[in-house]
């Protein structure tokens, strides 16, 4: 065959500075899809010698990366291309309507790459001229040199090769210097291509000898060929996936338990997922899952692709029925990815039911670095909460762990209040909020820790999902009106008598900045407190969803508002009413203590509080 010129076999006038410049914010993908050509040709081979139509020797089936002062070659043993597979598989890549194509993927150079078939050519992007130098496995096979400098047009002819398979030389161009430095490539191949099934030199080894770093003879492989991902289950130990996860992140606290996932209908998935320690931050814990596509690393963002809440959990997904090369609005809405976004909730949702089931004492002791993904998954997946609904664990402030339902017969019979409502109550801060807990212990109510960074929302889901049921945090009202079982002794004040009454006690309340103080009174019996200061629960929620929402919002802006409960039965109280004018002193201890209480008695207030106890002594 002589030499041939042509053209490549696409509508526009010329492919390759549209490569170059709308795909210049991904150039290092060149390499993942240079390498993954050569693996797929490698396979190629091995399959065809495994059915038969292919008898001679493998032989060694590294694949070489090397660098040079001016090229990069990437070398494959595998099935090379004859004259006519290169006129088919390089030179006529389909490429229609061009133009429309450009217009609505300029900005997403995966979808272009890929989706289209333009993996090889992705190596334009970063050379000048791009040589494909290989030789068939087939019988008599000619060795043939394809050459092209960037422009739609090429050349083709036979040239020498001894062994099978296929070398692709890259020219790299001015701009893109940095691709022939060891260490870049180094980086990339450890990206890309650190699982692929085929090993992968870069280089040699090389080792300290006379105080100085001398290569020798052995490949420098940078993958393992059998990630732990590919192998049985039944062959690996606890200890296996442990040293994965410090492999894939390393420095990093033991996970609590793992999945191993192995499908193969009806679609095709692999992959191991880790459950973190999940501590009170949730961005910190995103973007770990790695995901492959035939042992081909493709990204590490996933969203769109498992749902939100599975995001936080860390390990490895590998799945080629991923459309990988498209636009993430593509992936959400295509089925496969639908359907394997929902096997793996199920599988999540499997696991940790086992886990509940079979070991429950260990289940609640990871149960604290758990909670904040489980809840973070019954808020934003409906499935998932129906399922988790039998697992997740309320936890009490005497770090008792309960289902819903245990905790649902637990305080059924002295949490309902007149009105037939299951009251569930809760502190978010055991310390804070210790008075209040005191109240209602005394009462013989079981008391709910909820400190957690999802808990406000929640409650609330909680709310919708439970029957005639309402989380109130203790300090948001007195215990006798969170479960309110009779109604009160009303209070029957006049007019005149309620306003010099709230005057009285206002003029004790220190002014505070952005603080409102809403006096009013109520019969408690005797034993009860003498001033109680709360703050209603669906304001306080309100102000806590707006403030995480952040930037301006109408709750947030809002003074805080507290209400002052006077308990009209308390004797020192019934005394104030009778002598208003002589008992400045004892209101104000009075409403002091109740500010104490509440952590709202601060600076100037506290320090005259602790002066005029100190003189009293
Ligand atoms: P894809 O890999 O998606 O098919 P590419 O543009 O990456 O698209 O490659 C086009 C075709 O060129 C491949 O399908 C294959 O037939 C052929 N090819 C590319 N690289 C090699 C190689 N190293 N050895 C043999 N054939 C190759
Ligand atoms: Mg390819």
């Amino acid at each position: 065959m002589s030499k041939q010129k042509g053209n490549i076999g696409v509508t526009t006038e010329n492919i390759f500075p549209i490569i170059k410049k709308f795909l210049y914010s991904d150039h290092e993908i060149f390499l993942r899809e240079l390498i993954s050509n050569a693996v797929d040709a490698t396979q190629k081979l091995k399959t065809y010698a495994s059915v038969g139509e292919f008898k001679s020797e493998l032989g060694d089936l590294t694949i070489q990366v090397k660098l040079d002062k001016k090229t990069i070659t990437i070398s494959d043993k595998g099935v090379g291309m004859t004259a006519e597979e290169i006129e088919k598989y390089i030179n006529q890549i389909a490429f229609s309507s061009a133009n429309d194509f450009l217009d609505k993927y300029k900005n997403d150079a995966n979808s272009i790459i890929g989706h289209f078939g333009l993996g090889f050519y992705s190596s334009f992007m970063v050379s000048k001229k791009v040589e494909i130098i290989t030789k068939s496995f087939k019988d008599d096979a000619i060795a043939m040199k394809w050459s092209c400098d960037g422009s739609p047009e090429y050349t083709l002819e036979e040239t020498i090769k001894y062994d099978r398979g296929t070398d692709i030389i890259l020219y790299i161009d001015d701009e893109n210097q940095d691709f022939l430095e060891k260490s870049r490539i180094e980086g990339l191949l450890k990206k890309y291509c650190r699982f692929l099934p085929v090993p992968i030199a870069f280089g040699k080894k090389s080792e300290w000898k006379d105080g100085k770093s001398v290569e020798t003879e052995e490949d420098n492989i940078i993958n393992e060929t059998n990630p732990l991902w590919t192998r049985k289950p039944a062959e690996l130990t606890d200890e296996d996936y442990k040293k994965f996860y410090q492999d894939l992140y390393p420095f990093s606290e033991e996970p609590l338990f793992w999945i191993h996932l192995n499908v193969d209908y009806p679609f095709n998935l692999t992959g191991i997922l880790y459950f973190p320690k999940i501590k009170n931050n949730i961005e910190l814990q995103r973007n770990k899952i790695q995901l492959y596509c035939n042992q081909v690393y493709v990204t590490d963002s996933v969203e769109g692709i498992v749902p939100e809440f599975l995001t936080l959990l860390h390990g490895v997904i590998d799945s080629p029925d991923i459309p990988l090369n498209v636009s993430r609005s593509y992936l959400q809405s295509d089925s496969n990815v639908k359907k394997i976004s929902s096997h793996i909730t199920k599988k999540v949702a499997d696991k940790l039911e086992e886990l509940f089931k079979n070991e429950r004492i260990q289940f609640e002791e990871k149960w604290d670095s758990l909670s904040l993904f489980v809840e973070y998954g019954m808020l934003t997946d409906e499935k998932f909460y129906e399922r988790a609904a039998k697992f997740a664990l309320l936890r009490n402030i005497q770090k008792k762990y309960f289902t819903f339902e245990e905790y649902k017969m637990l305080i059924e019979s002295n949490q309902t209040d007149k009105d037939g409502n299951l009251i569930y109550l809760y502190t978010s801060n055991k310390e804070e909020q210790h008075s209040y807990i005191a109240a209602a212990e005394s009462k013989g109510y079981d008391v709910l820790l909820m400190d957690g960074q999802l808990d406000v929302h929640f409650v609330g889901r909680l709310e919708q999902k439970f029957e005639k049921s309402r989380f109130v945090r203790v300090d948001s009202d007195v215990i006798e009106n969170i479960i309110k079982k009779s109604d009160n002794k009303e209070v029957t004040l006049s007019e005149e008598e309620r306003n010099a009454l709230v005057d009285t006690f206002k003029a004790a309340i220190p002014a505070i900045e952005k603080t409102d103080f809403i006096v009013g009174f109520e019969h408690l019996g005797e034993n009860a407190n003498p001033i109680t200061i709360t703050q209603n629960e669906f304001m306080r929620r309100m102000t806590e969803m707006s403030a995480m929402q952040g930037g301006f919002n109408f709750y947030g802006e809002m003074p805080t508002s507290y209400n002052v409960t006077v308990n009209l039965d308390f004797p020192a109280v019934k005394k104030v009413q009778e002598d208003k004018e002589n008992s400045g002193g004892i209101v104000k201890q009075m409403v002091d203590l109740a500010l104490l209480s509440s952590g709202l008695l601060k600076g100037q207030a506290l320090s005259d509080f602790v002066k005029r106890n100190i003189e009293m002594i």
